[in-house]
């Protein structure tokens, strides 16, 4: 890895302290937007604001190809009570920087001016800082707004830090890489009763307890043993007090998987299960079922010159290229699927003493600022390579 140029590496770690001092929740990323967009216009960049709200596009052309690639980093916080007793610990009660896109809008910075100040590259970088990754599809909101119409790329390439692979450490995925993620909503309706005279309604907490049940069977019994797919129910609502049966119970889940066949199979199972279970209890049943995020599975094209910029980066044998999956979830999934691209992991040091994403104790490891900035420009140069002279 190429060290920063000096002083570069201290402003990067201010800028990065500055950015988790001050979190912003999902689409609300005014402050950061600003103190990004400044600095983008510092180096130089041509700066464009407004996609999806806060998000910036930045470009720089180099050159006279007409290749173009994107870099893409996000920019909000979660809605986490920072635990870290650290002297640019959150300034904001309730909202953190928990899963380290302060570093992730750092390094992408960090790179902008690396490659502003050395624009050895034959073509056109569009830095993309995203509003809200975490669950609301900032990333999206960006494309359903033309992103990839008003700043054309042949690919488009993420990365987040990864907590459990060492520092100085990147895996890139050749193929699936993070799972889609369907929400489901079901509601058990029936007629109330007073919890002495169960006889006089129908009970749809014991129905939601069958259900349930019932529900474990879909992944064990009914999906394709092959392919990876988790089934959770995760919030349960109903009743108001101990001497009333009540009259609805809503059951709250998600399902993360690699395939639409499994999401439709899944969906047509639950479908049944709920049908059947209001049925057998004399409730009426229905299912809401929402396919939120694609899977994120990068391209082969794109998979191989990341591996070569992530060993030109860190060497030969610190590049991972045979981990297994995330069925976490990746926004940066919509952008891979207009475009093809590739998304990969970078080494945030041990998950030990609650060091995982979205934990109260995360914290994103500026060791690992200069590496991220030398991955993405290794990055351009093996995309938008310069003709030999
Ligand atoms: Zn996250
Ligand atoms: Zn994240």
């Amino acid at each position: 890895m190429r060290p920063l140029p000096n002083g570069w590496m201290e402003e990067l770690v201010r800028l990065r302290r500055d950015i988790h001092a001050h979190p912003e929740l999902a689409f609300q990323e005014t402050r950061t937007s600003d103190l990004l967009a400044a600095e983008l216009a510092r180096y130089g960049l041509e700066v464009d604001r407004g996609l999806a709200g806060t998000g910036i596009v930045a470009t720089l052309r180099s050159g006279s190809s007409s290749r173009a690639i994107a870099l893409r980093a996000d920019m909000d916080a979660l809605p986490v009570a920072e635990l870290n007793d650290v002297a640019h610990a959150s300034t904001k009660q309730g909202v953190m920087h928990a899963c380290g896109h302060d570093g992730h809008s750092a390094m992408l910075l960090g790179a902008a001016r690396r490659l502003a100040a050395h624009p050895d590259f034959d073509g056109t970088v569009h830095f993309v800082f995203q509003p809200a990754e975490e669950n609301e599809g900032g990333g999206r909101v960006m494309v359903e707004g033309g992103l990839f119409e008003r700043f054309p790329v042949d690919a488009v390439y993420g990365l987040h830090n990864w907590p459990g692979l060492a520092v100085g450490r990147i895996a890139v995925h050749p193929g699936p890489v993070m799972a889609a993620v369907d929400l489901f909503d079901i509601t058990l309706s029936g007629r109330g009763a007073h919890a002495a005279m169960p006889h006089q309604g129908d009970d749809p907490i014991v129905a939601a307890g069958a259900l349930i049940t019932a529900i474990q069977t879909i992944v064990s019994r009914t999906t394709d043993p092959a392919e990876p797919v988790v089934l959770s129910v995760t919030r349960i609502e109903g009743g108001a007090a101990s001497n009333i049966v009540p009259a609805r119970v809503v059951l709250h889940g998600t399902c993360r998987h690699y395939g639409s066949t499994t999401s439709a199979v899944v969906e047509g199972r639950l479908r049944q299960l709920v049908e059947g279970t209001a049925s057998t209890h004399g409730l009426s049943g229905t299912l809401a079922y929402d396919r939120r995020c694609p899977a994120t599975i990068n391209s082969p094209e794109p998979a191989a010159r990341a591996i070569d910029a992530a060993r030109a980066t860190v060497g030969e044998t610190a590049v991972d290229t045979d981990l297994p999956p995330s069925m976490g979830c990746e926004d940066f999934a919509h952008m891979l699927k207009v475009k093809q691209g590739c998304y990969v992991w970078l080494g945030n040091g041990p998950a030990e003493n609650g060091r995982t994403l979205h934990s109260a104790n995360y914290e994103f490891n500026d060791e690992i600022l200069p590496i991220g900035v030398d991955y993405w420009v290794q990055l351009v140069r093996r995309c938008l390579p310069k003709a030999a002279a």
